[in-house]
């Protein structure tokens, strides 16, 4: 993300809360990302007014509401490209998206490779709980085969997709997983992500208790096993190696990190190659566009 946010205020993670009541379901996982989500804030110190905070529609996407701090509630599947355009024209604020399995790699499946590949500077927290919950309850693109739905009262058809192994491979700078059951290890990885500069992935699986009757908190808690000490997150290879789930066990902590130039980075120097100017300016860019 951008280190102009950070470390400019001190703030309890409670003053991070907005006015808003939650409305998520009593034993919904999202709760446990959303204190994540504040903790990570406050030990990082950013400033709320320079913070952005990004969705598309889902119970996942109501989190802005939530965050004491500007936000924009966009379209579904489309949190991702506004929050491009937010951080190109403004890469001075801190932009976090958050959103659900359906809401980034169905509908927004089209704009989260790109984010990936060219590095835009902002942190995407992914909560997947491998069903669409505020429209009742469909099959998403991580729902396992044997869940019933509305929309797969038998069972479905499909594998579903590795996010982990999607992310690697359209080239994010940082990886991570996490659980909602392990709110510590969310707000470590959140805070990471944030710190980190270009475009960092944290998938935080979370459980629906009122729609998806099989990946219980109790299946996730199996599920998990903490990244072995020892795992090079540079090493790419590594990274997806254990994004496979080796044993059946999903892994969780920081599978990936590396150092390379953001999006914005990257038209800065194009604009200074161009015109001489060091500084970032998007009208500049613009105007280069021009015929
Ligand atoms: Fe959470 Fe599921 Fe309720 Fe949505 S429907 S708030 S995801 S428990
Ligand atoms: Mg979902």
């Amino acid at each position: 993300m951008t280190v102009a946010a950070l470390h400019k205020v001190s703030m309890a993670a409670k003053d991070y809360k907005s006015e808003v009541q939650t409305t998520w379901c009593p034993g919904c996982g999202h709760f446990g990302i959303l204190n994540g989500v504040y903790r990570a804030l406050s030990e990082l110190g950013v400033d709320p007014t320079a913070l952005v905070s990004i969705s598309g529609i889902g119970c996942s996407s109501r989190m802005p509401y939530f965050i004491n701090t500007y936000k924009m509630h966009t379209l579904h599947g489309r949190a991702g490209a506004v929050a491009t355009g937010v951080q190109l024209a403004r890469p001075d604020l801190a932009v976090l998206v958050s959103g659900g399995d359906g809401d980034g790699f169905s509908i927004g499946g089209g704009h989260m490779p790109h984010m990936a590949r060219k590095n835009v500077n902002m942190t995407y927290v992914l909560m997947d709980n491998g069903i669409y919950g505020l429209t009742k309850g469909q099959y998403s693109p991580t729902s396992r085969p044997e869940m019933t739905a509305y929309t797969t009262p038998y069972g479905g058809p499909d594998e579903p997709m590795n996010p982990l192994l999607y992310m690697l491979t359209y080239g994010a700078t940082y990886v991570a997983q996490a659980f909602a059951g392990k709110p510590k290890l969310c707000a470590d990885l959140i805070k990471g992500a944030i710190e980190h500069k270009g475009f960092s992935y944290v998938n935080i699986f979370t459980q629906c208790p009122t729609f998806n009757k099989i990946d219980t908190i109790e299946y996730y808690r199996d599920l998990v096993a903490e990244i072995p000490e020892g795992h090079d997150n540079s090493d790419l290879g590594a990274a997806m190696e254990l994004a496979r789930r080796p044993g059946g066990k999903a892994p969780i902590g920081l599978l990936y990190q590396v150092d390379k130039p953001s999006l914005d980075e990257q038209l800065a120097k194009i604009v200074k190659k161009v015109n001489g100017s060091p500084d970032y300016d998007l009208n500049r860019i613009i105007d280069l566009a021009r015929p």
